[in-house]
């Protein structure tokens, strides 16, 4: 069974500020990471692999430097790389980069074997859209199966997988069809991501990655790449601003917890004139 991974380097945005001034993200000094959720695909591909065997390839569309992101998803156990790096990929919104991730999907299935499952994170910590995943699998007409936290069964053979798919309230367990494509939650209790052998260590130094243009990713139509392929503008980017109204410390000083209780709930007597009046009718008619 050929996975296809699609990894994307962000910066580690819990070490991210935002300039106080121009309001720009200040990204000197920050460390690239793979996203998180991507290192919860590899995982849940590896595993799918280490059961059923097949290869593990990990994409990534991003400027030459995205490839320490792919050597470090090698060195965790992926057998291939590939980087789509172009100029016509530069400006991307989700909608030109899940077409030229679709693409080279598409091509990677043509070179190195049928792909049936291909992995996204949930979302990115950096865009946050949520939209690649789901962009990719439209384009590439495979099933969609969101918010996945476990990879059940997969049946090579059949065709079929199942997965537990948490949504609001509860986790519903999916059966679906192969190909599919699977956005990946930070897994469950059953999974931790492999730290990798020192055997892949070497092999992810040694590994040549596969770099792909437009071109060679089978990308004839470059309107849909990159900023002319992209509908969405960025009008504005800001912090939110510090609320004006500070929280007020109550109690503090006061002779007893009852009395602090009478000034907590005068507090909000103050700020809710009539709710005193509305519970008291609610505990006279349950007490009636
Ligand atoms: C008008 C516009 C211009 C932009 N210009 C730029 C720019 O010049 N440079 C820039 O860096 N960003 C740019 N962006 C941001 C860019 O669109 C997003 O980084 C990209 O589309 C991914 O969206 P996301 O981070 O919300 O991913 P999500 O949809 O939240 O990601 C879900 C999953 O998709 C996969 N995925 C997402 N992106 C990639 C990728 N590149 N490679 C492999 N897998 C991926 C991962 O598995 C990820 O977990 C621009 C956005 C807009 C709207």
């Amino acid at each position: 069974m050929h996975s296809v991974v699609c990894i994307k380097q962000v910066p580690d945005s819990a070490q991210i500020r935002v300039h106080p001034v121009t309001n720009t993200i200040m990204r000197q000094g920050v460390p690239a990471i793979i996203n998180p959720y991507d290192t919860w695909a590899l995982e849940a591909a590896l595993q799918l692999r280490d059961k059923h065997g097949g290869e593990v390839t990990v994409v990534t569309m991003g400027p030459p430097m995205a490839e320490d992101a792919l050597r470090r998803a090698l060195s965790i156990g992926a057998d291939r790389a590939v980087l789509l790096t172009d100029r016509y990929f530069a400006g991307a919104d989700t909608l030109a980069t899940s077409f030229a991730l679709a693409s080279g999907i598409a091509k990677i299935s043509e070179t190195f074997g049928k792909v049936s499952l291909v992995f996204t994170g949930k979302q990115t910590i950096d865009g946050d859209t949520a939209q690649v995943g789901p962009g990719i699998a439209k384009r590439l007409d495979f099933q969609q199966l969101t918010y996945v936290s476990r990879i059940n069964e997969v049946d090579v053979k059949a065709g079929t997988l199942v997965v537990e798919r948490r949504g609001e309230g509860g986790t519903q367990v999916l059966s679906s069809k192969l190909p599919a494509l699977v956005t990946m939650l930070e897994g469950d209790h059953t999974m931790a991501v492999r730290r990798g052998s020192m055997e892949d260590a070497l092999r992810a130094a040694r590994t040549e990655i596969v770099r792909w243009g437009a071109a060679q990713a089978g990308i004839t139509d470059l309107t849909k790449c990159g900023l002319k392929g992209s509908p969405t503008v960025v009008k504005k980017v800001y912090a939110p601003s510090p609320r004006a109204e500070k929280a007020k410390l109550i109690g503090e000083g006061s002779a007893s917890a009852a009395a602090t209780a009478d000034e907590i709930l005068s507090a909000i007597f103050t700020q809710a004139p009539g709710l005193e009046a509305d519970l008291l009718a609610l505990s006279r008619s349950s007490a009636g």
